[in-house]
């Protein structure tokens, strides 16, 4: 199933509004947990920190992590973050950690 533009536009305001609102990410409605950013001169991240979804058991996360492994690069995955200083959310570039690959 693909989603018209707007659906997905608008789907995305959701999910932003609710990480705003709760700071819970929208996909496994777990608490985000507050990630300061080192300062570096080639971050694409302005903000000082971020909130971002740890969790393993996130559709979000497994979902990214299948994505991956099937671009044939075994051991990426994307986590759930909600900068508050771009009013923004997407996918932030992870590592599965080494304990949880198969
Ligand atoms: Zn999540």
């Amino acid at each position: 199933m693909t989603l018209d533009p707007k659906a997905a536009r608008e789907a995305r305001a959701r999910r932003l509004a609710y990480a705003k609102e709760h700071l819970r990410c929208p996909y496994c409605k777990r608490k985000l947990e507050r990630w300061d950013l080192p300062p570096h001169p080639f971050s694409t991240w302005s903000a000082e920190y971020v909130y971002i979804c740890t969790s393993e058991e996130c559709s979000y996360y497994k979902e990214g992590v299948k994505r991956i492994a099937e671009q044939g690069t075994p051991g990426g995955a994307y986590r759930f973050v909600y900068d508050p200083s771009r009013d923004w959310c997407g996918p932030m570039a992870a590592r599965v950690p080494p304990r949880s690959r198969d």
